[in-house]
């Protein structure tokens, strides 16, 4: 069997919330117990409300935070056991893409100096081949022309900035990208061109993905296993084929409900969107932490929590009541 390339068990991470003078600081739970496996070259989607833990899991992945207890491994290392050298290597192996191009990319650096900085950092050049040329030819993987490395990225579109993010991230020959809401800044028009894109690389370049989003529609046509996180915890874990065609957990059917987008047609938009806020983490609910928002909620959802249960053999479901909820 080969090694998945990103391992996470029974991660959990907790911080110590200050709350003034004169009270006691809290533990707030961003990850309790969470599990799943990323095989090499496939896309694993982390789908879930803002405050659910997604990118708490990705800063996990990348090093960038310390698991408060469980482990997180990465190309078969334990994340936590690095020293500064692997860290390095780490960080060549896995490289962030964020949500905001606006924001990620230095106004004031032109793009040929954004995307050769990694190729500068880690000392990696391709076949004697100067920057310049490496640049030119990534700009050109991503759907730029190289002329594009001459200007600022204030003079770019949003779409044209974020692939200029995502050419920074394949400069150094990564084995992962962290996708971190990689669409979710730019219009519906130019969400799906971005996904199709980054579709087109993981397939030439053979590259593993962790996807974050809020946008089960997005997740849903990029992913082949969907991880649906409520305040650090998996709702459920399915195959992309059973999440569409048979989610079990009622967040997860509210979720697909909220899909707005036309990305990911086959996803279908039955019952209702989650109604109110998510719980903080600093007190979360008793029982099932859906339960205060869960329209199949009943007396025992409030007593007890559910446990991640097997529906198939790569679909599990924590509710009570999954067998009914379809
Ligand atoms: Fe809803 Fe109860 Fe299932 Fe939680 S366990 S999702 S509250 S029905």
């Amino acid at each position: 069997m080969t090694l998945p390339f990103i391992d996470l068990q029974d991660v959990h991470k907790a911080y110590n919330v200050h709350r003034g003078v004169f009270r006691a600081g809290k533990l707030l739970h961003a990850v309790s117990g969470v599990s799943f496996r990323v095989p090499e070259g496939s896309t694993f989607g982390l789908v879930g409300e803002s405050g659910s833990g997604k990118s708490t899991i990705a800063r996990m992945v990348l090093g960038a935070e310390a698991a408060t207890s469980g482990e997180v491994r990465v190309a078969g290392q334990s994340v936590a056991t690095l020293d500064r050298k692997q860290r390095f290597q780490l960080r060549r192996m896995l490289q962030p893409v964020l949500q905001d191009p606006y924001s990620s990319l230095n106004p004031r650096i032109r793009v040929a100096a954004i995307v050769d900085e990694p190729l500068r950092v880690h000392r990696v050049t391709e076949h004697g081949q100067s920057l310049k040329d490496r640049v030119a030819q990534l700009l050109e993987q991503v759907g730029l022309s190289a002329e594009t490395m001459r200007r600022y990225p204030n003079e770019l579109s949003g779409g044209q900035r974020q692939r200029v993010a995502i050419a920074r991230a394949i400069s150094i020959n990564p084995r992962c990208l962290v996708l971190d809401e990689p669409v979710s800044a730019l219009d519906v028009s130019i969400q799906a061109q971005i996904l199709n894109l980054l579709k087109d690389l993981q397939e030439r370049l053979r590259l593993t993905y962790l996807l974050i989003s809020h946008d089960l529609a997005v997740v849903s046509y990029m992913s082949d296993q969907i991880g649906v996180l409520y305040l650090g915890q998996f709702m459920e874990i399915a195959s992309r084929e059973d999440i569409i065609a048979n989610a079990r957990h009622p967040y997860t059917q509210a979720l697909m409900a909220a899909v707005d987008s036309t990305i990911g047609e086959e996803v279908g938009r039955v019952g209702n969107a989650v109604q109110g806020e998510i719980p903080s983490p600093l007190s979360p609910p008793s029982g099932c932490p859906f339960h205060p928002r869960c329209p199949m909620a009943e007396e025992r959802c409030r007593r007890e929590k559910p446990a991640l249960r097997a529906f198939g053999p790569s679909h599990q479901v924590a509710c009570h009541f999954a067998e009914s909820t379809r």
